[in-house]
């Protein structure tokens, strides 16, 4: 496609765009009075209009009815998880009994290590990709030190290679093959938070199980973000968050992935709750666990509705749009995005480098060579809100959810005033 870096061009694009319309269905803070352009929705994603629909719903059943809300609510509460699962599946490419939603996060990660990470003195090892984000670094070092192992030893780190800032598949399959008969788990962030690369989760599983190993992702930048297979691509767990492409709010609930073929088991190593205890006899408070056939497995308390709440509404909108029609948008507005990043650049030389590779979702990460700092606050307050990493980089998130094309447009003119005044 023949981009043009002007203003009309930018608007006959979003008259073209069938998801224009969802735009509106969103909250923009407001700078000098005028809409945000919001870059940062793989940081935190906007609040959908009908997200404090949801949880009026629940105060108000929760005034009006106290603990009856539990089985008479409008959405009953006890089962209220159950509608999040299969808007959820079609997000991330499952089968319904596969996903649940529950706790945040890193609490998700370690509950599934204590089911998929039980090492061996023969077979330990765990490869992830270097600088993961701190949150699973910590997690992965916690988890093999727990086991009693050395996370100097057992943590085997994928590099890039030198002056590249992406990983190559090749060096990531031949790490696979190479730590072979001592590697027990494979765990990466399918989207590289920092520089935005997508993995090929696909061909890691191959590879992983072709090694013996388990294969688990942290999707965080991923659900909501790219199209996910995990079912058919075999993949065996795995979690993300939902405040950040999933628009749910702040620290909500996270969603998690078993494969089917590890449901249903009773011998499966599992930390375990009330939650999780098959709920046709949940509440006759019997001694001995009979865990649900499905994910909910793994639920230990009761689910906290109000982190639900939006998060049900934010998955209406997208089961209404389906992930197909978010990720074409996506790729042509990220594509507009790096045009006109490239425009800016002819007119100011050597200023900056896109680092994110050729797969990639909705992020580009910049990687800024002269002025930094002071062009991420001259940015943020002329209305166009990024986020910035040490030691020199903005990322930029063009969600196709509510970012327009003359949003990049408008973020191209702005930026280009910065670095040359
Ligand atoms: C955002 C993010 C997290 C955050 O974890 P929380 O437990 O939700 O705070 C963890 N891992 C990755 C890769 C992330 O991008």
């Amino acid at each position: 496609m023949q981009f043009e870096n002007t203003r009309a061009y930018a608007a006959s694009l979003d008259r073209q765009d069938e998801l224009l319309k969802y735009r509106n269905e969103f909250i923009f803070p407001k700078v000098n009075g005028n809409d945000v352009i919001y870059f940062t929705g793989n940081s935190l994603g906007l609040q959908p209009k009908n997200a404090k629909k949801y949880v009026d719903e629940v105060m108000q059943d929760w005034a009006e009815l106290a603990v009856e809300g539990h089985f008479y609510a409008e959405k009953p509460w006890w089962d209220y998880h159950e509608r999040l699962a299969a808007p959820l599946a079609r997000v991330v490419g499952a089968k319904t009994d596969e996903v649940t939603v529950m706790n945040t996060l890193t609490v998700n990660l370690h509950l599934l290590m204590v089911s998929f990470y039980n090492p061996s003195a023969a077979r330990f090892k765990i490869i992830c990709e270097e600088k993961a984000f701190p949150s699973d670094q910590y997690m992965l070092a916690s988890q093999v030190r727990f086991h009693g192992y050395d996370p100097k030893e057992a943590i085997v780190e994928i590099k890039k290679r030198p002056g590249e800032n992406f990983w190559r598949e090749e060096d990531v399959l031949a790490k696979i093959e190479d730590v072979g008969d001592e590697l027990a788990l494979v765990l990466i962030g399918g989207v590289n938070y920092y520089n935005g690369q997508v993995f090929n989760m696909k061909a890691i599983t191959q590879a992983g199980h072709k090694a013996g190993a388990i294969v688990g992702f942290d999707l965080a930048h991923a659900a909501g973000n790219i199209k996910l297979e995990l079912h058919d691509w075999n993949v065996d767990f795995a979690a993300w968050c939902s405040y950040k492409y999933m628009n749910s709010g702040p620290g909500n609930a996270s969603g998690i992935f078993v494969n089917q073929r590890h449901l249903g088991k009773k011998d499966i190593p599992r930390f375990e709750g009330w939650w999780g205890h098959n709920k046709d006899r949940r509440f006759l408070m019997e001694p001995e666990f009979d865990p649900m056939p499905n994910a909910e497995a793994w639920h230990l308390s009761n689910a906290s509705i109000l982190s639900f709440a939006p998060y049900l509404a934010s998955l209406k909108m997208f089961d209404e749009v389906g992930m197909d029609a978010l990720v074409e948008k996506s790729k042509l507005l990220t594509s507009y995005l790096e045009f006109i990043l490239k425009e800016v650049d002819k007119n100011v030389d050597a200023s900056f480098e896109i680092i994110t590779p050729e797969d990639r979702g909705c992020q580009l990460s910049v990687f800024l060579h002269g002025k930094g700092r002071e062009i991420f606050d001259y940015l943020m307050k002329n209305g166009v809100i990024v986020d910035w990493r040490e030691p020199n980089v903005i990322r930029l998130a063009p969600v196709p959810f509510y970012c327009s094309f003359e949003d990049m447009f408008t973020f191209g003119e702005i930026l280009k005033k910065g670095l040359t005044s």
